[in-house]
């Protein structure tokens, strides 16, 4: 059975304290994740290793690298490498978020690449796909969205695609406030989980993760979470907000 998912992205934001005061704030109330249910806290790099030790112990909750680099080691100045999350204990990357193909020109190619080397290493890769709103607007984003899985996923084999986590993030809804409807959402990851039907089969398709991403909020977690294609959903502001972030773990499946 697959995974439901509460992913934070913090992304840019908060201090050292300011993290700590907030993983403090949320992993002590009182979750009770079952076994097909995981939080997981994507920090920025200079926090993983007190995040990290925050969660020791705590069941199906765990820290994820926001990105990763697509080389092993060597001269590459300010990147970090798939090896150095596994040596602090992260098994889990954000890859291909919308901001890092926009403002760092992440190409579904170099993504494929990143992919592969989280697979080689057993680390999770939280893959990050969805439209802009010029693509919603001439109703292309099954197409757009076909082609980042084509280009960056469908390489992989039976085996390596059940472990990864998709997040389905339409552009036009992330820290807009703008958040898309329930049934567009249930519509779109229907349409991603048959291109994985398409490609790997019905059963594989049914065990990858999909969250949503885009303006998911404690008020609407519930309602988003609650559609059949809908595996959680990764978040970004409402995730920085420990009694937001709390209503919206207790609203996964
Ligand atoms: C995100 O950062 O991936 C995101 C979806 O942000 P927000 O929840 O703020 O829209």
């Amino acid at each position: 059975m697959r995974k439901q998912i509460a992913a934070a992205n913090w992304k840019m934001n908060l201090t050292l304290q300011q993290g700590e005061k907030l993983l403090d704030d949320i992993i002590v109330l009182p979750h009770q994740l079952n076994e097909y249910q995981q939080a997981i806290f994507a920090v920025p790099f200079p926090y993983l290793i007190m995040a990290q030790h925050k969660i020791e112990g705590k069941k199906n909750v765990f820290i994820a690298a926001q990105n990763c680099y697509n080389k092993k080691s060597g001269a590459y100045t300010g990147e970090t490498s798939v090896e150095m999350l596994l040596s602090i204990g992260v098994h889990h990357v954000v890859l291909g978020h919308s901001e890092r193909r926009e403002y760092f020109n992440e190409s579904n190619q170099l993504l494929a690449e990143k992919v592969n080397i989280c697979l080689e290493n057993n680390v999770t890769p939280i893959f990050c796909c969805g439209e802009a709103l010029s693509v919603r607007e001439a109703n292309a984003q099954n197409e757009f969205v076909a082609k980042q899985l084509q280009e960056s996923l469908f390489h992989l084999s039976a085996e390596q695609i059940q472990k990864v986590v998709i997040a389905y993030e339409p552009i036009w809804a992330i820290g807009t406030g703008k958040t898309a409807t329930s049934a567009q959402a249930q519509e779109i990851h229907q349409f991603i989980r048959s291109q994985f039907a398409n490609k790997y089969g019905a059963t594989i398709a049914d065990n990858i993760s999909i969250l949503y991403g885009g303006s998911v909020k404690a008020n609407n977690a519930k309602e988003l979470f609650s559609q059949t294609d809908v595996d959680g959903g990764l978040v970004g502001g409402a995730s920085l907000n420990a009694e937001e972030f709390n209503t919206i773990i207790n609203s996964l499946k």
